[in-house]
């Protein structure tokens, strides 16, 4: 603690939560396994309970709310608060003034309620251990999501929800299979500590250990491993960049659950407006990120020649943007013209010989771009 560091409140009864249930899955749980064992029925349970928790806090407090990347149907927004009050991560209305302080205030060590810039640590669950200013909230930056009911109804009976989905369903679940400590155990605290803890990665590893593709301006990361404990939240660094796209992992290969929810959810008519950044911003971002790296390691490097590299840099940077913006425009213009029927056939025949020109020109731009940023990777 720096000397004039103010002391605060610590938060007994969230220290209490987090490091009781931490202690009891890691004695109580595999104790009772040992002695007891849990039934294939239980342990099934506690999958469909890990994944409901786990995406309820990703494609509903994070994705839906917080951000309003997409709209969802009544049903999936009750499905999604009762699945956050299941995770003990406090209310929609909460988490979500928390988590726009968050992006606004990104690393700043006062106001971003978890600053990655205190440490580790203080970024996975400490911020919650005492009564610190920043993580304080008087929800006027959550004022449009007051409007929906379903957020108003679990903010109102969030400890209701809390025991009833924890303690409530857990038992009787386990009553169900005619173990009710098993259910307690499993589907209560062992479920609910793992995604306590994965979903805290996402302020803490998340910020600390990966790759920035997009951005360097605040210490958000891209990082697979992540994402794979994460329901797809690990790509971070594009997140922090289009905080409005409802997808994390972009590419088909990225392992982002929480997106193919959402879109698949899309074809039954459960969720609707789903918002995406256009793929030449995104390249765009790319192509100056690499720009700059390379640039830094040009000036660091001894070479003699630095400044005629340099040159080559800004000079083949510009060709890139240029050809990539007038793909862009010219795609646009290509898919509003789709759009406006079968009018204008001569003019779609040549834009979209337009088009496909630009497209072969700008293939070969971002083989040049790649050749000339490989030498100094
Ligand atoms: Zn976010
Ligand atoms: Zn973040």
């Amino acid at each position: 603690m720096e000397p004039n560091e103010p002391t605060f409140r610590t938060r007994w009864d969230v220290a209490l939560a987090l490091y009781g249930t931490l202690i009891a899955s890691l004695t109580l749980v595999p104790a009772y396994g040992v002695l007891h064992g849990f039934t294939p029925e239980l342990w099934g349970w506690f999958v469909l309970f890990l994944a409901w928790n786990g995406l309820s806090i990703t494609a509903g407090y994070h994705r839906l709310w917080a951000h309003k990347s997409y709209a969802a149907h009544p049903f999936i927004r009750v499905l999604f608060a009762l699945g956050g009050a299941l995770s003990l991560q406090n209310s929609i209305q909460h988490w979500c003034s928390n988590h726009r302080q968050h992006h606004r205030y990104v690393d700043d060590v006062d106001l971003d309620p978890y600053s990655a810039k205190r440490g580790l640590f203080y970024s996975h669950m400490g911020w919650m251990l005492k009564d610190y200013p920043a993580a304080r909230t008087d929800y006027s930056n959550v004022k449009d999501l007051q409007r929906d009911p379903v957020v108003r109804w679990q903010h109102r009976y969030y400890w209701w929800l809390t025991t009833a989905t924890n303690l409530g369903l857990t038992a009787a679940l386990g009553a169900l299979h005619g173990d009710i400590w098993g259910g307690l155990l499993l589907i209560g605290i062992l479920r609910l500590v793992l995604c306590h803890h994965t979903t805290f990665f996402i302020n803490s590893l998340a910020h600390a250990w990966g790759k920035q593709p997009y951005s360097d301006d605040n210490s958000a990361r891209d990082n697979g491993a992540i994402a794979l404990l994460t329901y797809g939240e690990g790509y971070h660094n594009f997140h922090h960049t289009f905080q409005w796209d409802y997808r994390n992992g972009i590419r088909w290969y990225q392992f982002d659950p929480t997106k193919w929810l959402i879109r698949l959810l899309s074809f039954m008519g459960l969720t609707w407006a789903l918002k995406r950044t256009a793929p030449e911003k995104i390249e765009r971002r790319i192509v100056e990120m690499q720009r700059k790296q390379t640039e830094e390691r040009i000036r660091l490097s001894r070479a003699s020649n630095r400044d005629q590299w340099l040159d080559l840099i800004d000079a083949e940077y510009a060709k890139m943007v240029g050809v990539l913006n007038a793909w862009a425009q010219c795609r646009q213009q290509w898919l509003e013209l789709k759009k406006a029927d079968l009018k204008a056939k001569w003019e779609k025949t040549e834009i979209h010989s337009r088009l496909q020109h630009l497209e072969a020109e700008l293939d070969f731009q971002r083989r040049q771009w790649r050749l000339l940023t490989q030498q100094f990777a």
